[in-house]
């Protein structure tokens, strides 16, 4: 298969980046509002419970208690008189501060902004006692870690749901891209049998091949081309069916007595070719009956086919077990991996020579996931292959 071409996923990083950027941007505002409307009420309850038992030691009772408040005592003039957090002596008239001229026409004022003193963003509550006294309440609305914190969960959410996304859309494009390549590889099997049939028939078709022996030779042939043809489709439709079926119905298949009419089917081809089809062992896995036979005859046919003239195919059978083994010309190693992928072969004219259609271990692959089994191969260039299926694992 080729390489997968990622560079669309360029596009949606970028989406996905603009959207978490003014998602981020926009919990930011909407944390620091809510926060400093929340801070505003509590510092105007207090404010107002100040004012209402018009009490100046209160103020220190509140001091003590929410240590985290700063509390400010101011005189008419706005002279601070006192600070629980900063040294009054060495602060500022408070007279143009935007909640002590608010305060002084409604008894209560309030703004947001930098402390000059402490730096951070800082609401306060300014409340005019009865006696004249003001004081200002004030708490820093800082977000920092809080706000990390309060955006941690969504983010690791939105991180986790992209994450999933991203895996879906690669997984798509794969799909996609193996689907393309399936069909490109279908057409030009298909095309290609079909060609010869076609030169073949319109040769004999214009009378001027006279020799007998000739057109006999042409007939077969197409005869050879159809039966190609034919194999790649009966395997294509037993490929897919394997592909968009569940497992139903599943029992015990016997697979001694698949073997045994596995090696009855291919009689004829083992003994053309003087190869000795031999079973041993007995064995039962739980499966379908029909998967499990195409699985035991494409690997017997894959050693009678690949194999040399005296050889043999041993099939043995071992509980969930199915291994076949041939003495044959055997896989080179860079190839052993890559036989399960459809339409491959390790030599493309001797697969076609020999009626291969580079689907039968493609089947066994899908048949083997189909069942919950494993597939394996051991093979020696010139000495043979042997192939390890394993159901129930
Ligand atoms: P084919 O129809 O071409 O045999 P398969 O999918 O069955 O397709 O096998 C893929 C390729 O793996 C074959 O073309 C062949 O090159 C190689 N192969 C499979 N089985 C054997 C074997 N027993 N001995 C040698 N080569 C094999």
């Amino acid at each position: 298969m080729s390489k997968t071409d990622f560079g669309f996923l360029k596009k949606y990083a970028l989406i996905v980046a603009g959207v978490v950027f003014a998602l981020v941007s926009l919990s930011f505002i909407w944390f620091s509002h809510n926060k400093q409307r929340l801070i505003y009420n509590s510092l105007y309850t207090v404010a107002k419970a100040l004012r209402e038992s018009d009490n100046i030691n209160d103020y220190r009772k509140f001091a003590e208690d929410f240590r985290d408040v700063r509390v400010t005592v101011l005189d008419g003039h706005g002279n601070v008189l006192a600070d629980n957090q900063a040294r009054s002596v060495s602060m500022d008239n408070h007279a143009n501060r935007p909640e002590f001229v608010k305060a002084q026409s409604e008894n209560y004022g309030g703004d947001t902004r930098k402390s000059e003193t402490t730096g951070k963003q800082t609401v306060y509550v300014m409340v005019k006692l009865k006696n004249g006294t003001y004081i200002r309440l004030a708490q820093s609305a800082g977000l920092s870690y809080e706000f990390i914190l309060w955006l941690f969960a969504p983010i690791a959410f939105l991180c986790f749901c992209i994450a999933v996304l991203i895996f879906v859309l690669i997984k798509n494009k794969q799909v996609e891209r193996m689907r393309q390549e399936f069909v490109a590889n279908v057409s030009h099997e298909l095309k290609t049998p079909l060609t010869s049939i076609k030169g073949f028939a319109e040769l004999t078709a214009t009378g001027l091949v006279t020799n007998v022996e000739s057109v006999r030779g042409y007939q077969e042939k197409i005869v050879f081309q159809s039966d190609r043809l034919l194999a790649t489709i009966n395997d294509i439709l037993l490929l897919s069916k394997l592909e968009s079926t569940k497992p139903k119905a599943l029992k015990e298949v016997d697979t001694r007595s698949v073997a045994d009419q596995v090696k009855e089917a291919l009689k004829l081809l083992a003994d053309e070719k003087d190869i000795i089809i031999q079973i041993s062992g007995e064995g039962t896995v739980m499966a379908e009956p029909e998967p499990i036979y195409h699985l035991i005859y494409n690997l017997t046919d894959n050693g009678i086919k690949y194999g040399h003239g005296g050889g043999f195919v041993k099939v043995t059978l071992n509980g969930q077990k199915i291994t076949v083994a041939d003495d044959g010309m055997g896989i080179p190693e860079k190839d052993v991996e890559r036989v399960f992928e459809r339409f491959y072969r390790v030599d493309k004219s001797r697969s076609a020579e020999r009626g291969g259609t580079g689907l039968g271990l493609a089947i066994v692959k899908h048949t083997v996931q189909k069942y919950g089994g494993t597939v394996s191969i051991k093979s020696v260039v010139g000495g043979g292959t042997e192939v390890f299926v394993e159901f129930g694992r």
